[in-house]
């Protein structure tokens, strides 16, 4: 099973609870996509024990070859090539990578070289496995990455969490792509409220089967609450805001191991999810 633990902002206790949700389950494989803020580890502490790093393939023009028949730039999507008079140029960061102006090429100019966009870790701690992306500083293009990491999860993983960016942009939805359901970590305050109907609304547009955590309940008010009950939608677990736990969050300590009496939440949220699919 493949559980995406989303929220619509930044801050609102989405990779505590994709950890806490790991270690609490065991037998699990926990999956930092967040590659622009991964923070994963710094709480899920793994051991780890192999590191590669991530490229891209972009495209290098012969100028010799060429004859600025302007065949690649009008054939790529993205604008990343452009061909003046006597030069072609290439930009490097709108580069997908996808080969279609060497394809395309009929003087055979283009060659390609690998790009570094970042790093994939894994590892382990105990019986939860860690997988994880560090996008390059500067690095525009998340998507490439998180295609990447996932593409390290072993088919025969028996509960895979995937962090996932925050918001509902492309990372976002390349971390979905093929989970069976949606976590989503949601504040009841005016602003957490508003992102979260985001992600509720393209969830829904996309058909992916979700549920709420409701993160520092007795913040804000009840409008959160009040909108699930109405719409139908399962409150699969509420954590109340706790000073402690946010002190045990910065010094990296997991919600389950600074409560432990949380593990039992959390497995019957699992054993929901479980019913439910
Ligand atoms: S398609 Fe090939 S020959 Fe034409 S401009 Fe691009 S690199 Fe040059
Ligand atoms: S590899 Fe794809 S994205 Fe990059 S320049 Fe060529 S056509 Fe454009």
């Amino acid at each position: 099973m493949r559980i995406t633990v989303a929220s619509g902002k930044g801050g609102a206790g989405k990779t505590s609870v994709a950890v806490s949700l790991a270690l609490a389950a065991g037998q699990a494989l926990y999956v930092d996509c967040d590659v622009e803020e991964p923070d994963g580890a710094l709480l899920l502490h793994p051991h780890l024990t192999w590191e590669e790093e991530a490229t891209l393939s972009m495209p290098v023009v012969d100028e010799g070859r060429c004859d600025f028949c302007k065949a690649c730039s009008e054939a790529c999507q993205f604008h990343a090539i452009m061909v003046l008079p006597h030069k072609v140029l290439v930009f490097d960061k709108m580069c997908h990578g996808c080969g279609t102006c060497a394809f395309v090429c009929p003087q055979r100019a283009i060659s390609e070289i690998d790009r570094s966009i970042g790093l994939i870790q894994g590892g382990d701690r105990d019986d939860v496995g860690y997988i994880g992306g560090r996008l390059n500083v500067g690095e525009p293009m998340a998507t490439p990455l998180i295609r990447q990491v996932k593409a390290k999860i072993p088919q025969d993983a028996p509960l895979v969490v995937l962090d996932a960016p925050p918001g509902v942009a492309c990372p976002f939805v390349e971390t979905l792509r093929g989970s069976d359901f949606c976590l989503v970590v949601a504040e009841s305050t005016p602003f957490g409220f508003h992102d979260y109907l985001l992600v509720e609304e393209y969830l829904r547009e996309l058909s992916v089967p979700f549920g709420v955590v409701q993160n520092k309940g007795g913040l804000g008010d009840d409008r959160l609450l009040c909108h699930l009950e109405k719409e139908g939608i399962p409150l699969l677990l509420s954590l109340p805001y706790q000073r402690e736990w946010s002190r045990a969050y910065s010094l990296g300590v997991p919600l389950v191991e600074a409560e432990p009496s949380l593990s039992e939440g959390f497995l019957e949220l699992l054993g929901t999810v479980e019913a439910r699919l």
